[in-house]
């Protein structure tokens, strides 16, 4: 039996031309491409301000750079998230505070998020996890109310809505991934969203060693001017070759995605072990970047057994070729963050629960239906 992937980006003769392009003409970095790449991608979220860097965990580093975000400061994160949203804090020298996600919605428990703000608390990061929406309305009420700056982690964000609106344009910033586990990708890769022209031309400039254009204008042949310490966080034109023609089948990649998670609430609705991704409200969209579920036999609560049961399963379908992974961990979980702050992992409930019994299905644009039946089936006779 062929194995079936837990993800796979689709990609054929359109990304292997374009690349061919900038290897010809020699333009390889922050030229034509990287421009058209940033085009496309704003007309295609709707925002004013698109600007292309090296991966999202650069985006969001530039995003709390330019909220002067440092050494004393606290910035809000989600325990359960990719450790790249904890990362960048600590890149800053400041201190992620965690906070607790719904084990419904994996997404961020607004209710939780009031008793992490302090003094020192100097901006949010939200997370739209697995491409779900954060309830972006409670969420940037709550940050108005307390005079904060929300910075969107939108990794797994593309194709996502709230209230009509796509993610990444409620914050002051929002932050893309291209790593091929999203829905997009370029290999690697990242993607800025603003509605701020003068932050725009500050994260062009910090992306690029903090150069700015010459003052005196001056011909092509004078260096820029640099007024502050910046990065090289830039994409290149090889990689953006590629986003521009994942951008064209943007609409095909997003349609195929929800088109088999729909057929896995379908076909899985009648296992009662198996709790499927939440509903959402009916104007809000998921981008199903990953379609994750979690492990729960009615009767049984010791997370710990579960843990071990959901494992045993999953290396059951291993064993027949299908890949499950776990949906993704709870940074409260992980060694680097336990020592440093004396975390408690059990304290973070639902990022404990997330960590332990999650499992994401296979699930890309080019599945088979045939792939499809195999999961499910697979699932049915194998489950508890
Ligand atoms: C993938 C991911 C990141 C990191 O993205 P890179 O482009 O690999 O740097 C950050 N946050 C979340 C939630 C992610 O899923």
């Amino acid at each position: 039996m062929p194995k079936i992937p837990i993800a796979r980006p689709l990609l054929d003769e359109a990304e292997l031309n374009a690349v061919a392009e900038p290897l010809a003409d020699g333009w390889v970095v922050q030229g034509p491409r990287v421009r058209a790449f940033e085009d496309r991608f704003a007309a295609f979220v709707g925002a004013p301000h698109a600007i292309a860097v090296s991966s999202c965990t650069t985006a969001l580093h530039l995003a709390l750079v330019a909220l002067g975000i440092g050494p004393g400061d606290e910035v809000v994160v989600p325990a359960l998230t990719w450790v790249a949203t904890a990362n960048v804090v600590e890149m800053c020298g400041a201190r992620p505070v965690f906070c607790d996600v719904n084990s419904a919605t994996w997404n961020v428990d607004v209710d939780a998020v009031e008793g992490c703000i302090t003094p020192r608390t100097r901006a949010l990061i939200v997370v739209h996890l697995f491409g779900r929406p954060a309830d972006m309305t409670a969420l940037m009420a709550l940050a108005d109310a307390h005079g904060l700056p929300v910075v969107e982690d939108a990794a797994c964000g593309f194709g996502a809505r709230w209230a009509g609106r796509h993610v990444g344009l409620f914050g002051v910033s929002g932050c893309f991934s291209f790593h091929p586990r999203k829905a997009i990708t370029t290999g690697e890769g990242g993607m800025l969203t603003t509605t701020d022209g003068a932050l725009a031309d500050r994260y062009r400039s910090l992306r690029d060693h903090g150069a700015s254009r010459p003052r005196d204008g001056g011909g092509p042949f004078l260096l820029p001017t640099f007024d502050e310490v910046g990065y090289n966080y830039r994409l290149t034109d090889i990689q953006a070759a590629i986003g521009v023609a994942q951008m064209g089948k943007a609409d095909t990649i997003l349609a195929g995605r929800r088109r088999f998670a729909a057929r896995y609430d379908e076909r899985l609705a009648g296992l009662t072990w198996l709790l499927r991704p939440a509903d959402l409200p009916s104007d809000a969209v998921h981008g199903q970047q990953s379609y994750v579920c979690r492990y729960a036999p009615p009767g049984e609560l010791d997370v710990d057994a579960l843990h071990a049961r959901r494992n045993a399963l999953m290396a059951a379908l291993e064993g027949e070729g299908i890949q499950t992974r776990q949906g993704t961990h709870a940074v409260t979980l992980l060694d680097v963050y336990v020592r440093k702050y004396a975390l408690d992992p059990r304290s973070f409930p639902g990022a404990w629960a997330g960590d332990r019994l999650s499992m994401a299905l296979p699930l890309y644009p080019q599945m088979t239906e045939a792939e499809h039946d195999r999961v499910v089936d697979a699932l049915t006779r194998l489950g508890p």
